[in-house]
This record gives C-alpha cells, sequence and structure tokens, in this order.
C-alpha cells in the first residue's frame, strides 16, 4: 500500500513557566491509503499534540513544531503558508475531537455548520449545500434529517453531536481522517455505532484514518497498524494482531494487562504501577524505567531506540539489545 502520510522526526515542545516541555519527542510513522492506524497510549503521552502538530493547530508562542517533517501528498505540511494549510484541513484531512461541543458553534444551526465547508471546500451553492448536508445528517444515521438541520448543538444528545461532527468531517471526501479519542465521552452503545460508522465511511470513501484513543478494545476493532506512545515517544509499533498476540515493550504488556475482560472482578483488574514521569524532569534514559519490572542498569542511564525486531514489529527496550548494554 502506497503511503499517504510519512512523518519524520517531529518534535513539538511548549514553553511553560517552569521550562520546556518536549511533548512529541522525534516521532515518525506513516499512514498508508485506506490504512487505520491508531495511535495508543495513557494521558499525557503526546497522542493528541501529535494530531494537534498534524493539522498545524499547535500555537505559538506556547507551543512550537520545532523539528520534523510531515509528508502528506506530497507537501511537507510543516512548510505550508497559512492559506494553503487552511485549504488542506478540513478539504483533504479533517479531524473529529472527543467533545463535539467544543468543536460546534453554539450560536450557529446544525445544518448551517455542516454547509460551511460544503460552500468553502467544495465550492456548493446554497442551494446544493442545504440538499448534500441533509443526505449528510440521513447518512450518519439521525432521523428527522430536516428538523436537526434546523436545531442548535444544545438541542442535540452527545451521541447525535458526535454524528454530526463526523458528518462535517465526512463532508469532503478527505483522505484522511484523525479522530481523537471520538467515542470516550459516549456510553458503550453508542461507541459502538460510532466505530461502525466511521468504518463505514472509511470503506465507502477509501480514506484512511488515524485514531487516538487510551482504549485498547477501540484498538482492537478498528486498527491495521497500532503504535503505543509514552512520554511523547514511540515505544512501539506494529500490526494490530502481531502486537496484541506478542506485545514486545513492558509497556505494551502492561497496557494489554489492563484491558479489563468480561467476568472479571473489579479487585482482579490491573494497573500499570506508577505514573507517567514529569516532562519537565526527564533525564537520558527510558522514560518507563521507574514502572517497569525489568528495569537494568543501562535503562536508568541509556535511551533505547526504536528497533526493528521483525514481522514489522518495532520496540524501544534494551531488553531486544545485544547482550553487552546489560552492565
Ligand atoms: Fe523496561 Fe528497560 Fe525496557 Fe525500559 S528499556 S521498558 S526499563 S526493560
Amino acid at each position: 500500500m502506497k503511503h499517504l502520510m510519512k512523518i519524520e522526526g517531529l518534535n513539538t515542545v511548549f514553553h511553560t513557566e517552569e521550562g520546556k516541555v518536549t511533548a512529541v519527542d522525534k516521532v515518525s510513522f506513516q499512514v498508508r491509503e485506506g490504512e487505520t492506524v491508531c495511535i495508543v497510549g495513557e494521558s499525557g503521552c503526546g497522542k493528541s499534540v501529535t494530531a494537534m502538530s498534524i493539522m498545524g493547530l499547535v500555537e505559538a508562542p506556547g507551543g512550537q513544531v520545532n523539528g520534523g517533517r510531515i509528508d502528506f501528498a506530497g507537501e511537507d505540511l510543516l512548510r505550508l503558508d497559512k492559506n494553503t494549510l487552511r485549504a488542506i484541513r478540513g478539504n483533504e484531512i479533517a479531524m473529529i475531537f472527543q467533545e463535539p461541543m467544543s468543536s460546534l458553534n453554539p450560536v450557529m444551526k446544525i445544518g448551517e455548520q455542516i454547509m460551511e465547508p460544503l460552500m468553502v471546500h467544495m465550492k456548493l451553492t446554497k442551494k446544493q449545500a442545504r440538499i448534500r448536508a441533509i443526505e449528510l445528517i440521513t447518512q450518519v444515521g439521525i432521523a428527522r434529517p430536516e428538523q436537526i438541520f434546523g436545531s442548535y448543538p444544545h438541542e442535540l444528545s452527545g451521541g447525535m453531536l458526535q454524528r454530526i461532527m463526523i458528518a462535517i468531517a465526512v463532508s469532503c471526501n478527505p483522505k484522511l481522517l484523525i479522530a481523537d479519542e471520538p467515542t470516550t465521552a459516549l456510553d458503550v452503545t453508542i461507541q459502538a455505532q460510532i466505530l461502525d460508522m466511521l468504518r463505514e465511511f472509511k470503506e465507502s470513501g477509501g480514506m484512511s484514518i488515524l485514531l487516538i484513543t487510551h482504549d485498547l478494545g477501540v484498538v482492537a476493532e478498528m486498527a491495521d497498524y497500532v503504535i503505543v506512545m509514552y512520554s511523547g515517544q514511540i515505544v512501539e509499533e506494529g500490526g494490530v494482531v502481531e502486537l496484541f498476540n506478542h506485545p514486545k515493550h513492558p509497556y505494551t504488556r502492561g497496557l494489554l494487562k489492563s484491558k479489563p475482560v468480561v467476568g472479571q472482578r473489579l479487585e482482579e483488574l490491573y494497573s500499570i504501577p506508577g505514573q507517567v514521569p514529569n516532562p519537565l524532569t526527564l533525564e537520558p534514559s527510558c522514560y518507563f524505567h521507574d514502572r517497569c519490572e525489568h528495569c537494568m542498569p543501562v535503562c536508568r542511564s541509556r535511551q533505547p531506540l526504536l528497533k526493528e525486531l521483525g514481522g514489522g514489529q518495532k520496540t524501544a527496550c534494551w531488553l531486544y539489545e545485544e547482550a553487552e548494554v546489560h552492565v
């Protein structure tokens, strides 16, 4: 499969009063045409900042993408001027967020918000955009589309709003849809419906999806390829079957072990001990070392690099280096 987007050495920092935080640390990966790539990890691991960096939504003076390349359909997104990037955003690359209420305009009717990208990017007339908007509301499984068209966001439930966000996102037939925790705020039944819908749009429109989630159940259902992030870095990646069946990195293994199974009692639930380290105090080391039961002296003083382990799987862990580093 041909790659649609290739990210190389992406680095994103935030300048805070306490010091500089590297939220995304030399991250490289690609999304192929028609593929779903899931980025998984705990909160604060850099998943969402990676997505924001791709969308050009990290803004100075606080935040800054200060290194790397994002090759999308032959262009480096990091070197495009604002207008060109805006034309790509919402058209060729669309994004949906966890909280639809924060992305929708509360004083604008739903229909007008769906029509806007259709008129701006697809150059439809007002009449054509209205017809298409009603079709899209129907396509995302909402009854009474004419009535919803004239409603305001506060009149709709969370599940309906997320469907509307999907309608807006797919309205211009994007090549890439970035979905940042799109189902986290929804109950399980609605979550399954939203995931089904994303899959249907992907299959019918041939788009690729970059899905950000902390939920391994969602990953198992949706992903072709999985990227595991920890403290701003990729610590493991690979095809979904390989990664679930043969996780290599102790963090990935911990995440999989924490996944609840049906019938499990609350007291039997596993959680990885400790917490994600403070990004202001990171030293050159494996950032997971304080939480890792396999930690060796080398882990505290040298940073492991991502290494190919065969079968397309890569991991950054000293356990997979030659014996001489284990000193
Ligand atoms: Fe654990 Fe060391 Fe591997 Fe880090 S590098 S995950 S501390 S074994």
